[in-house]
């Protein structure tokens, strides 16, 4: 049987909201490596507990990330 780990995991820098950092309240869908932060290489959008970003803004991200998908700036789906 496997011991337990005593060791405690490093602790970590909590994560902080990218656009309440840098005072950005709106996201340009056509800002291609500014969206790649939020994306996973799959292009899916990247939950919040990731990327550190607030409710307020994961809801801008999405909406971005979405339309960066219809204007083919984004994929949709990469294998
Ligand atoms: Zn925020």
């Amino acid at each position: 049987m496997p011991r337990k780990s005593t060791r405690t995991p490093a602790p970590q820098e909590p994560l902080k909201c990218y656009l309440c950092e840098h005072k950005l309240d709106e996201l340009d869908h056509k800002d291609y490596y500014l969206l790649r932060r939020f994306v996973t290489l799959q292009g899916k959008i990247r939950p919040p507990r990731k990327t550190g970003t607030c409710t307020r803004h994961q809801r801008v991200v999405a909406r971005a990330v979405k339309r960066a998908r219809v204007m083919a700036v984004l994929p949709v789906k990469r294998v």
